[in-house]
């Protein structure tokens, strides 16, 4: 395990491994024999190849890495951003605080000045006033005006104020000209349809959906990253608006984007899932050990509890970023409920209970790493082939 900034990637196991050299003596001459190995899929480690050079016997070297692919798990790092229409006091989820203004976002980036972009953009929201009316593009309108990409976005409320709502769609639909002047004078703030919302409710927004998040709401939200919003009133607060890019994207008529949470199994919900995204809610019991799917772009933020993720201890209001392979991941003694969210590649991520609770910290270290140091001792071989077993 290398460590990298705030980062744990694995990237290669490398040794010699020097008490083998009366197990092994090829004869001189000997092209070098290379063994395969197989880890197992659950220790995170690709195949490799392991073996040793016939001219230097007291000496075995790894011929390859035994990791061919890096996989990443970083904990995120929190970037607070002012908005006129925030707060103050984040509690519990931030102890962030800026002189200049109130908060209304938390963003969670990856760490690291070097590391791509995420497609993917968490964050949480917190409204003391309504944001914008706005609507933003999908992917083919996106490209079309010149930008990168759309943007879909879904909301999970993580707690409200008795009369929040949220605003979805309008009350009927609109032609071009009707949507027009209804933007112009800001009667399209009666058109919108307001929704109560509270803890829990769940909401998609795809592209496209004209929608604003009242005050008294505090959100978890996972979108497409994208800065294309188009504003199409502004509660007096005086911004541009979008009027001519908002009629080319959004949907004039009613939005039914009220979701009904679908459970899966005990442990998880499926929340929204879409072509771009997968968003769903893993509800875990205390001390218990689990490996979570993250072989595409996979976001990870704590509602309530703690766990122990990789080499990071995490808690509520906190993240993770993670791809390229699995989350191995323990619960703390309230156990965990958290947000997953992931790029969706059609396939549902693996959610595996691993036997056993949660051991001492010395046996809380990365299997890999357990592996690689079992390995140390003289492997065992059968048909050519190496096992890994701790
Ligand atoms: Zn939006």
């Amino acid at each position: 395990m290398e460590r990298y900034g705030g980062a744990a990637v694995r990237l290669r196991i490398e040794a010699s491994l020097r008490a083998l050299p009366s197990l092994i003596h090829p004869s001189p001459g000997h092209d070098p024999i290379t063994l395969m190995f197989h880890a197992r899929p659950a220790l995170g480690a690709s195949a490799g190849t392991f073996g040793f050079d016939s001219t230097l016997r007291s000496r075995i070297h790894f011929l390859s890495w035994v990791q061919a692919k890096a996989m990443t798990i970083e904990r995120a790092r929190p970037h607070a951003v002012s908005k006129t229409w925030g707060i103050a006091d984040l509690r519990p989820w931030s102890d962030a605080r800026q002189d200049d203004g109130p908060i209304g976002e938390i963003w969670y980036e990856r760490p690291g000045d070097a590391t791509p972009n995420s497609s993917l953009l968490l964050k949480l929201l917190f409204t003391s006033q309504p944001l914008s009316i706005q609507v933003h593009p999908d992917d083919a309108s996106a490209h079309a005006m010149g930008l990168p990409n759309g943007k879909t976005e879904a909301w999970y409320v993580l707690s409200t104020t008795p009369d929040a709502k949220v605003a979805l769609g309008l009350k009927q639909r609109l032609t071009s000209q009707q949507f027009r002047a209804a933007v112009g004078d800001g009667t399209i703030r009666d058109l919108v349809v307001w929704h109560s919302v509270s803890a829990d409710d769940v909401i998609s927004v795809p592209a496209g959906t004209i929608h604003s998040i009242g005050a008294g709401i505090i959100i978890a939200e996972i979108q497409q990253r994208s800065d294309a919003t188009f504003r199409l009133f502004d509660f007096g607060r005086h911004r541009a608006l979008h009027i001519e890019s908002a009629i080319a994207v959004a949907n004039t008529g009613p939005a039914d984007s009220l979701v009904q949470p679908d459970d899966l199994v005990h442990e998880r919900t499926l929340l929204v899932t879409n072509s771009l995204f997968r968003f769903e809610k893993l509800t875990l019991p205390a001390n218990s050990a689990w490996s979570l799917g993250a072989e595409q772009e996979t976001w990870f933020l704590v509602l309530k509890g703690s766990a122990h993720i990789e080499s990071f201890d995490i808690r509520q209001g906190e993240a993770i970023f993670a791809q390229s392979d699995h989350i191995d991941l323990y619960t703390g003694p309230i156990g965990l409920v958290g947000l997953m969210a992931c790029t969706n590649s059609g396939e549902i991520p693996h959610l595996t209970r691993r036997i056993g609770q949660r051991g001492p910290a010395h046996a809380r270290r990365s299997p890999l790493v357990q592996a690689a140091s079992v390995s140390l001792a003289p492997p065992i071989l059968s048909n050519g082939h190496l096992d890994i077993a701790p």
